[in-house]
């Protein structure tokens, strides 16, 4: 099967990016979000990124237009009905997404490969709110989307080879690097990441030591390009938080326990970057 024509759902800091990529790889993008100011807020991420690189001599302005040109704007599911690719990245809670695939199964056409980028919840539970859970997979991109080349491909307990061909083969259309995991609470990266950012967070909780010594710590002793609490705010508290809870629900054990004031930060409304403050503040 090939893929020309994806649906981006959540456009977000990771849905703007993955469209962005898509298109600069030559594929049309719909880029999907649940009101047109959320889908403008994205796409005006992607123009800024593009801009940059015309600046940088990364890209001619007329590569410019033809990527921009590529991407369109859709507050409808049912545009899913022209695509062969979904890839969802709308926010990481169950309910959302089952519901969402539950309708673009309705939707999208019976050869469509549904792909989510949840950074932790089952795709195995995902693919069962669908009646083709072999079309369902785990496509995990990092953050910054444009800059970052790993995709985890995770693989649903139902996941047909040929279907995890296809999003193997694409990915590495998006000039990224893709590797093949099986579904587990947390897959590979965050099952290592979180607990390490949460002891972080538990390390400034008990008062060992500042924020800033923490991350100082993990930067110049451990090689770290950026320290655990500054990575935590780009990423999200709110997401930390979620998928702190999945690893403690998917493996019952304590060991995974998110930090009190990892869940203080995130009911204060103190997501990171994205709302201006987190462990630190941004302008
Ligand atoms: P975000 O909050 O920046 O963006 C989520 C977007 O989804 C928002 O624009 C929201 O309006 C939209 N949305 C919510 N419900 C929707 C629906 N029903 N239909 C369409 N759009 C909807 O979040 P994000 O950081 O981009 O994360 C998105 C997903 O990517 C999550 O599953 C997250 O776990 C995963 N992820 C995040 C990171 C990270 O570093 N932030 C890394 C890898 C994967």
């Amino acid at each position: 099967m090939k893929v020309s024509k994806v649906m981006v759902i959540g456009a977000g800091q990771m849905g703007s990016g993955i469209a962005q990529v898509c298109a600069q790889a030559g594929y049309q993008v719909l880029l999907n979000d649940l009101k047109q100011e959320f889908v403008e807020r994205g796409l005006g991420i992607i123009n800024k990124n593009l801009s940059r690189n015309v600046d940088k001599g990364r890209m001619t302005g007329e590569q410019k237009q033809e990527v921009s040109a590529r991407l369109t704007a859709s507050t409808d599911l049912n545009d899913a009905a022209q695509v062969d690719l979904v890839i969802e990245a709308a926010v990481e809670n169950m309910e959302i997404k089952t519901k969402i695939f539950a309708q673009l199964d309705e939707i999208a056409p019976a050869h469509a490969i549904l792909a989510s980028n949840t950074s932790s919840l089952p795709i195995t539970e995902i693919a069962a709110a669908t009646k083709r859970p072999e079309k369902v997979i785990g496509m995990h991109f990092m953050n910054p989307v444009p800059v970052m080349k790993l995709v985890e491909i995770i693989r649903g307990l139902a996941t047909a080879d040929e279907v995890y061909q296809v999003i193997e083969d694409m990915t590495k259309t998006l000039s990224k690097v893709p590797v093949e995991v099986n579904d587990f609470p947390g897959f590979v990266s965050n099952r290592v990441l979180m607990p390490m950012i949460n002891e972080a967070v538990f390390t400034l909780y008990e008062g060992v030591a500042t924020k800033e010594a923490i991350d100082e710590v993990m930067k110049l002793g451990m090689n770290h390009p950026m320290g655990p609490l500054t990575l935590a705010d780009f990423i999200g508290l709110d997401t930390c938080l979620y998928i702190m809870e999945t690893l403690h629900e998917g493996f019952g054990d304590d060991k995974y326990r998110p930090c009190p004031l990892l869940r203080k930060y995130v009911k204060a409304g103190w997501l990171g970057k994205k709302t201006g403050r987190g462990f630190y503040t941004y302008e």
